[in-house]
């Protein structure tokens, strides 16, 4: 775990890898729930914590404490604590933190489900929620009650991919004496440490671009000192939500690669950004490197590259979207975000079509929202899927290109 004096690229390789019997180079998957102890006073020494050693898989296990020790040292942290899924992940931090009668504020352009937690399952413990465009520092500083105990953000925010400054608004939480909490999942530690930047947490769907490769639901948390830390483990290992040993060597597996594919994410996306922006079917395009990005700058000076997600808006609405996701053939229609294959998804005709028109202006999602995971495919292919089904679009609804 103590590689810090390597590059990233070789932490990403190398980070987490103990010695194990036989002298494999990868951690075995120890698929076993339980851990046999030596005799009563080895168990006991155990659950008193004067002895270091496995009890059972719920408290900890071998190959998810290596994806844990890996993940941390990729975000310079303590320690990483291994969930079943992101909302796992995020549900445990905020609930260590959280308690009656506290306040949270939390960034308005969050993962829905992120949002729909803090709304329904915490208010129903009496915590109470501020939402608030954490892009403008000012208006974090104006939510802040003396009862605020954590600020959540995410940083590109879902789907907006509005950026938050991380250095001030880590001020703001630390003068008033509360948490920030920071989902890097759109960045990755790659390309984003917000617990440098001043933030106490990081969590991720470890679903997304940490796997990186569409075959794992899962989440970790990464603690930024030893008693954040232990509060955090009591609470993962009461609520349960842990990952388990063939999930933590496949996301462990995954992140050998981090580094190359955020790099290849980055360079594609740009490219692509680019393109849509100077297509006349196209409304406007958030891509944290156009420099009509409005937080363009504070980006630049907390990212070091630009990320695989774009988001933009297609001219001609619902009927557009339809089409243009009924003609892409080489990205796949599908949510989800962070692998290295492209996904397409146009919220009004799928994830958000039941909700009806009204409901989704209320909420933001414009008929004509496209949100692009950027695969690390040849850009060109990327691109020819697009523009046929941009033609499609075109001579369907009879707008000249
Ligand atoms: C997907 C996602 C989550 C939730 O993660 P799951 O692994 O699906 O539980 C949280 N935050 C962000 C930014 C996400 O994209």
């Amino acid at each position: 775990m103590n590689s810090r004096d390597k590059h990233f690229e070789s932490r990403c390789v190398h980070s987490g890898i103990k010695e194990y019997e036989h002298g494999p180079v990868v951690p075995p998957i120890y698929q076993t729930s339980t851990f046999k102890f030596e005799s009563a006073a080895h168990g006991a020494s155990l659950f008193s914590g004067e002895q270091k050693g496995y009890i059972y898989s719920r408290m900890l296990n071998p190959t998810v404490e290596a994806m844990e020790d890996a993940i941390a040292d990729l975000e310079e942290g303590y320690k990483g604590l291994g969930c079943g899924s992101g909302m796992a992940a995020i549900n445990t931090a905020l609930s260590s933190f959280l308690k009656s009668g506290d306040h949270v504020i939390c960034s308005t352009s969050v993962y829905g489900p992120t949002a729909t937690l803090l709304a329904t399952i915490f208010t129903k413990f009496d915590v109470e929620v501020t939402f608030v465009n954490t892009s403008f520092t000012e208006r974090v500083k104006d939510a802040v009650k003396e009862n605020t105990k954590v600020i959540y953000v995410e940083t590109p925010g879902n789907p907006t991919l509005d950026i938050t400054d991380l250095k001030a608004v880590a001020d703001i939480a630390h003068k008033n004496g509360a948490k920030l909490i920071v989902d890097n999942t759109f960045m990755s530690p790659a390309l984003q440490k917000p617990l440098k930047l001043g933030a106490d947490v990081v969590v991720h769907s470890m679903t997304k671009f940490l796997n990186g490769h569409a075959d794992v639901v899962a989440g970790v948390i990464i603690a930024n000192n030893e008693d954040d830390y232990l509060v955090m483990r009591k609470t993962l290992n009461q609520l349960g939500g842990v990952i388990d040993p063939f999930n933590a060597f496949l996301v462990h597996r995954g992140i050998k690669t981090l580094a190359l594919r955020m790099e290849k994410h980055s360079e594609n996306s740009q490219i692509i950004a680019d393109y849509l922006d100077n297509h006349e079917l196209i409304e406007w395009v958030r891509y944290p490197g156009l420099k009509s990005h409005p937080q363009y700058e504070v980006g630049m000076n907390q990212h070091s590259n630009t990320g695989g997600m774009i988001t933009f808006e297609l001219k001609g609405g619902l009927k557009a979207g339809e089409i243009l996701m009924n003609n892409v053939k080489f990205c796949q229609l599908a949510v989800s975000l962070g692998g290295v294959e492209t996904l397409i998804q146009h919220p009004a005709s799928m994830t958000h079509f039941t909700m009806g028109r009204e409901a989704r202006e209320k909420a933001g999602i414009s008929e004509g929202l496209v949100r692009l995971s950027v695969g690390i495919e040849n850009v060109e292919d990327i691109i020819v899927d697009i523009e046929n089904a941009l033609n499609k679009v075109s001579e369907s609804l009879e707008i000249t290109v």
